[in-house]
């Protein structure tokens, strides 16, 4: 842990001398092997013979892209070249090895639409990584225990240190979903040879819908519920902060809100309304591409037509199902929605409408969605966005402009 830590300080320490020497940041470096220190490194874990293995969790030294910066900026220039003609080359250069360069404009905004350039992912696939961070969660929540804190401390510390752990997905997350109506884009210049922007192709973006429906997933989202007897009510002055999952149900740990909080995140990225606007056009100019339909359907039949014998499993399920139609709510009435949006989004409300009231399970929980249908389709202008899943904590390491 301490090696891991101190692997962590020196790559932070990296980029923050890369900002000093006038570096902005690359958040599409982890897409070409993590080629700079100035993207924010995700810890890379993975699994051998049954095991997280943190070894190589950073970087140690800089990375090409850096090389290229240092290159392009501080370079002494051969004697026998012009300025112009040393700083194309250095340009070349980077051209050869593939390189991206996409900073924080595209990779923060939550509708981004850039496939490469997000904060804290890993891998040149985000749907890739996705499914490899699933399991480490998985297995990494099974693991989770007593032992993850010292002897001595508050039992109310270990509901904080769950909670790094439970949200682990959640950049890896938000960066498959701008894989989804997303495109491969650079801030080209006029030169030979480029291609400054191409869409992101079917394959990729039917693959990261069908990783991203994993996040909405009752089964990935619920806590084991041998674990919940591992958080208690909070001890007197060991109360919640910011960094603490928030909760429905007053001092009492809440298993389903905390997966009210996470679906409520993939929803909020996966339904934006720019994102939907962008599978319209992708659409309209290649057929074969994925549909704002497609991803609407895929979304119902993989979260509301799906029923559990467990109870523990269809409350969750029944959370991530409110919080499904709360979103379509919101796409449909959202005021940057355009009407075509708003029109596939209102059809698939009418659709689900029907289904529910043709269906049989579930009758308590099927009524109030239908009510809460009749209600939005009476009053679109009444509709709030839902407040009801609890805030996600804070989880960037550092703040917002480091
Ligand atoms: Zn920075």
């Amino acid at each position: 842990m301490m090696e891991m830590a101190i692997a962590r300080i020196r790559q932070l320490s990296a980029h923050e001398v890369g900002h000093t020497i006038g570096f902005t940041h690359n958040f599409a470096a982890s897409s070409n092997e993590n080629a700079s220190v100035m993207d924010y490194p995700h810890p890379q874990f993975k699994i051998e013979n049954d095991e997280i293995v943190v070894a190589d969790a950073y970087s140690s030294g800089i990375g090409a892209w850096d090389k290229i910066t240092v290159k392009y900026s501080y370079a002494d220039i051969p004697s026998e070249m012009q300025e112009k003609d040393f700083l194309n080359s250095v340009i070349a250069e980077a051209d050869d090895q593939e390189l991206r360069f996409i900073t924080d404009s595209d990779a923060r905004a939550s509708g981004g639409a850039n496939a490469f350039g997000h904060l804290w992912d890993n891998g040149s696939s985000p749907a890739e990584g996705l499914k490899d961070l699933l399991e480490i969660r998985k297995k990494a929540i099974s693991n989770f225990s007593i032992d993850n804190i010292r002897t001595g401390e508050s039992y109310s510390t270990l509901e904080d240190v769950f909670v790094p752990l439970y949200f682990m997905h959640r950049y890896q997350t938000e960066a498959v979903s701008k894989v989804i109506g997303g495109l491969d884009y650079t801030y080209a210049v006029k030169r030979e040879q480029q291609n400054p922007v191409k869409t992101a192709s079917v394959q990729d973006q039917k693959d990261a819908l069908s990783v991203y429906l994993k996040t909405l997933d009752a089964e990935v989202l619920a806590i084991p519920k041998n674990k919940l007897e591992l958080f208690p009510p909070r001890a007197y002055g060991f109360g919640r902060s910011r960094e603490s999952f928030k909760s429905n149900t007053g001092v009492v740990f809440d298993a389903i809100g905390a997966a009210g909080t996470a679906s409520n995140l993939s929803l909020q990225y996966l339904l934006h309304p720019e994102r939907a606007a962008r599978l319209i056009q992708q659409k309209a100019l290649d057929n074969s591409q994925l549909s704002l339909d497609e991803l609407l359907s895929g979304l119902i039949n993989s979260t509301l037509k799906k029923t559990f014998k467990d109870p523990y499993l269809q409350q969750i399920q029944n959370t991530i199902n409110y919080n499904v139609l709360q979103h379509l709510f919101n796409l449909a009435a959202h005021k940057n929605a355009i009407h075509q949006v708003k029109a596939i989004t209102n059809s698939t409300i009418t659709s689900l409408e029907a289904w529910l009231e043709s269906n049989s399970n579930n009758e308590v929980f099927r009524s109030q969605l239908l009510l809460e249908i009749k209600q939005f389709k009476e009053h679109p202008e009444l509709f709030k966005p839902m407040v009801q899943a609890p805030k996600i904590p804070d989880g960037s390491p550092i703040g917002s402009f480091d």
